[in-house]
């Protein structure tokens, strides 16, 4: 008797020092981090602008790949990896995620692949070749990193696994508005403008993961907006690298890890100098911490996953007789691209009529993410929440960043995200006008796959 009073006083004491113990055993999952620096340790190419004409001139802070596994109270495991890249080219990623089912027995659906899409990090193989002024030795430099990279992350992913130990994990959005959309706002007076046109995602996904002393593993985050404050010559993370690196500092001990939303027409505005990247760093630090300071939403030790690949239609690729003209009168990186293509077309190459595009769904408990392949507009966001609820998270730049993926209505509009950033990525043509459907439906094809429906989907009995 005095013992279960005992026991009762216990529980009673660490439910009022932490709600979290009034939960009972569905709660407990195990999770683990792993962290490593890929900071290149000899001059390589800077990705994502093609009018650099030299490689990396030393470092503003180091660059990661970061890993948190995952296993709920059945066994079922995943791992999310996030980074300071550009993006994951589909073969490097494929390569990681072949390695990571043969040697951990882990499927595409257990592993998300996120990139920060910083523009101070390095070029990867097989990625965006065409506008990079590159000779063959700086390209047996990509080569040779990438294919060390892709050895590492495997690496990394059986650290996190190997290394599990008993947390709760609770999920919530915070919110931060540092981001601008670039493609209905003009950039030169962006300093000076009081109204700002949409579309927007304001949100800041916040994951975080407690160890059962309370203290903090990982605190997970993303926010929609590209990482173009800096297009210096070093290495650095961006708004993002400085984000973690506050969250870090005010955390020891904790693995802070960044993941991009749907940020493909955002943009960081004003931009162009280091001090603006740790403004906006900090401003979305402070965001993160304003989250894990106040109530969280406890997640059930439940996790469930999906992947596909949807076909995507592109258009028809140009004839012999545009390109030798596209040639003629183009330059720079349009020319090399033409020029390309053109070799292609006269060697009687076939160019790709669609692309693999990668969706991916996890719930963990009643929180839903979903992670999307390329450079994602705001508005895929926007719809998705509309559909799974305002709550749910939305990754970007996931699993594989093969070109922008526009709206129906951007891809109407054109511009660079509707049309040329094709060429930009090597593409043969612009996307068919079924993109925003085929995604969409695909989506909720998948999310149906594991019992993601409409939270609004009940007609009665809510
Ligand atoms: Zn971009």
């Amino acid at each position: 008797m005095r013992n279960t009073v005992l026991h009762l006083l216990v529980f009673l004491l660490l439910a009022w020092i932490n709600p979290a113990f009034s939960l009972d055993a569905n709660f407990e999952w195990k999770a683990g981090v792993a962290k490593m620096d890929i900071t290149p340790n000899h001059p390589l190419w800077l990705a994502g602008y093609g009018g650099r004409t030299a490689p990396s001139e030393g470092t503003l802070h180091p660059i990661w790949v970061k890993a948190l596994a995952m296993e709920d109270a059945q066994g079922e495991q995943s791992v999310l990896i996030t980074s300071d890249l550009l993006g994951w080219p589909k073969a490097l990623s494929d390569d990681i995620r072949a390695a990571v089912q043969r040697k951990y027995g882990l499927s595409k659906a257990q592993i998300i692949l996120n990139s920060s899409h910083t523009h101070t990090g390095p070029v990867l193989q097989d990625a965006l070749f065409d506008i990079y002024p590159l000779d063959d030795a700086e390209r047996e430099k990509i080569k040779k990193y990438s294919a060390g990279l892709s050895d590492r992350v495997v690496d990394l992913i059986g650290q996190s696994l190997a290394d599990m130990e008993s947390v709760r994990i609770y999920a919530e959005n915070g919110v931060a508005r540092f981001q601008v959309n670039r493609r209905n706002n003009e950039e030169s007076t962006q300093a000076r403008i009081t109204d700002l046109n949409g579309p927007n995602d304001y949100a800041v996904p916040v994951i975080k993961v407690e160890k059962s002393d309370q203290s903090l593993m990982a605190v997970v985050f993303g926010y929609a907006c590209h990482p173009t404050v800096l297009g210096i010559n070093q290495w650095s993370g961006d708004y993002p690298g400085f984000a973690q690196l506050e969250l870090e500092k005010d955390h020891p001990g904790m693995q802070a890890m960044f993941f991009q939303g749907a940020g493909a027409d955002q943009n960081p505005i004003p931009r162009r100098t280091i001090p603006l990247a740790r403004q906006y760093g900090r401003t979305l630090a402070a965001a993160v911490d304003r989250v894990l300071e106040e109530d969280m939403k406890p997640l059930a030790s439940s996790l469930k996953t999906a992947y596909t690949e949807v076909s995507l239609d592109l258009n028809m690729p140009p004839s012999i007789e545009e390109l030798t003209h596209h040639c003629e009168v183009s330059s720079s990186y349009q020319k090399r691209w033409g020029e390309r293509m053109l070799k292609d077309a006269q060697d009687g190459k076939e160019f790709r009529t669609s692309y693999p595009y990668p969706l991916q769904v996890w719930e963990m408990g009643d929180q839903r993410i979903f992670a999307l392949g390329g450079e994602l507009l705001v508005g895929y966001a926007i719809q998705l929440k509309e559909i799974f609820g305002y709550d749910s998270f939305v990754m970007g730049y996931s699993n594989d960043v093969m070109s922008y993926i526009p709206t129906a209505r951007v891809l109407h509009e054109g511009g660079y995200e509707g049309a040329s950033a094709q060429v930009v990525y090597g593409l043969p043509a612009k996307w068919s006008f079924n993109i925003e459907s085929t995604i969409i439906h695909g989506m909720v094809e998948l999310a149906k796959t594991i019992g993601v429906q409409s939270p609004q989907s009940k007609l009665i009995g809510q």
